[in-house]
């Protein structure tokens, strides 16, 4: 098997999947519990729905859990506004709490970003589903989507004891690959040869180091230095070593492996080989010219590479450039942004636009996501949120932090829940109505 961007056929009737054990029936299934999903989770939870959360790992946080340690979108770069609230905020003010977050300046685009511990990370989404109500599946890999025309009835779960029907009134598809989506049938922008992803990133992190002695823009002249020397292979010559929360302890996020499908399994396996090999190089160079890395040493790497990106719903909504550069609002917002434009995909360097400007000077702008963005043409039942949401590639370049993400997430747990009270499907629900309760909840909707 060359390309494996073949078999969607895990689209299943009701009654074969009623040939498999009924695993849980209730209003609400969110199938991945990263930051959207696991946000969708408690806010469902939250306003009163029946909610299971199924997640392939052995914890929640996703992607912010497993690959980072700084969470962006938080503030609009420029003004530094805080553009999120609601349940993405309480994760911060945990994390804060517990003196296991703190806000690091910008120092290379993104804005303010703020900056956590991981382990505390997951402990505090496993009390925010706790107290909400949220059950939780962890080892549980949704394989199938079970359908009666174009309606969703629920997912099948592949767990330790064997695959198992879970029912509810809504999916939410938060797997960051639109996973659900794409078994169901939606209609999807998939990678492919002439519609090139972002890059892949494997992050690691290093001990014995006294990052203070080297300057962002000193690293940075260093890695283009001996990358153009020959000595050492570095694909990318920026990028992101900064302190953490652990004394003398540094996250990186500067390998890069560019040119994958992250939906083909063999082209990912590669990817992972290669991240863990560019991995070591970094670690050589650091170690060998960079002052205050000559004691560094390997303390953990991420336990699978970083996506950036993959596929994407193409929703009743596409949320595309013009919208960010011109810092377009709408009815139906959702969340805001007012993160750049920040694509990784052009060559060694990183291009950066900033929202309403166009350029490279932040504004303190933010653009509106619209509810839209979360609903799947021609199919029903089921939202979509977080980085596999309905946007373009340019689009996407700027809504994919984990702020807009976890603010998603919120909206599509409280739209699930109330389309399941009301009866009616998640398109039904009155944007108007939603913004009100996302608002209550202390989601921010209107721009500064
Ligand atoms: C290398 C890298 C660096 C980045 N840097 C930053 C940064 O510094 N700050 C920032 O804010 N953002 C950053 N981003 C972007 C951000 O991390 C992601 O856009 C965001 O975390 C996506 O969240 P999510 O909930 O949509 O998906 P994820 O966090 O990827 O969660 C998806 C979850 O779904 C689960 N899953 C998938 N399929 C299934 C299935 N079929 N059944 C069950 N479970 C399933 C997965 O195990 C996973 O836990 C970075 C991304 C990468 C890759």
């Amino acid at each position: 098997m060359n390309s494996a961007r073949t078999s969607q056929s895990a689209r299943i009737s009701q009654a074969e999947a009623e040939r498999h054990p009924l695993l849980w029936d209730g209003d609400v299934v969110v199938v991945g519990g990263g930051s959207a999903g696991s946000a969708a989770a408690v806010a469902a939870a939250r306003r009163g729905a029946s909610t299971l959360l199924v997640e392939g790992a052995a914890h929640l946080g996703g992607t912010g859990a497993s690959v980072l340690d700084t969470f962006y979108g938080f503030y609009a770069p420029g003004t530094g506004d805080r553009v999120v609230g609601g349940v993405g905020w309480e994760v911060c003010q945990a994390l804060t709490d517990r003196k296991a977050a703190f806000e690091r300046p910008n120092t290379y685009g993104a804005g303010t970003g703020v900056t956590y511990d991981p382990e505390t990370l997951k402990l505090v989404w496993d009390e925010l589903t706790g107290s909400a109500g949220v059950r939780v599946l962890f080892h549980a890999r949704a394989s199938r989507v079970v359908m009666e025309g174009v309606n969703v009835l629920g997912v099948v779960v592949e767990t330790v004891a064997g695959p198992g029907y879970v029912r509810a009134r809504v999916v939410i598809d938060a797997s960051g690959d639109a996973d659900i989506a794409w078994r169901a049938g939606a209609a999807l922008e998939r990678p492919a040869e002439d519609r090139v992803v972002q890059p892949l990133t494997q992050t690691f992190r290093l001990a014995g180091v006294d990052a203070a002695a080297t300057p962002t823009a000193e690293l940075h002249r260093l890695m283009a230095l001996h990358a153009d020397s020959g000595a050492y292979k570095l694909p990318r010559r920026e990028g992101s070593v900064h302190r953490t929360t652990e004394p003398g302890v540094v996250h990186t996020n500067v390998t890069r492996v560019s040119g994958v499908d992250p939906t083909d399994p063999w082209q990912l396996s590669a990817a992972e080989q290669e991240g863990r090999r560019q991995a070591v190089e970094y670690t050589r160079f650091l170690r060998e010219q960079v002052p205050g890395y000559e004691q560094a040493f390997p303390i953990g790497s991420a336990p699978r590479i970083g996506v950036r990106e993959s596929r994407r719903l193409i929703g009743e909504y596409v949320l595309d450039r013009e919208d960010v550069l011109t810092a377009r609002q709408f009815e139906d917002a959702i969340a805001l942004c007012g993160a750049p434009i920040e694509d990784h995909a052009a060559g060694q360097r990183t291009i950066w636009r900033y929202v309403g400007s166009g350029d490279r000077t932040p504004t303190g702008r933010t653009y509106g996501v619209p509810y839209r963005c979360l609903l799947p043409r021609g199919v029903e039942a089921l939202l979509v949120a977080g980085r596999c949401l309905s946007a373009t590639h340019d689009a996407h370049a700027s809504v994919r932090s984990i702020g807009q993400c976890m603010a998603m997430g919120q909206a599509a747990g409280t739209a699930a829940a109330l389309a399941v009270s009301a009866g009616s499907r998640p398109r039904d629900v009155d944007a108007v109505g939603l913004r009100e309760q996302l608002a209550a909840d202390g989601a921010l909707l209107s721009p500064g």
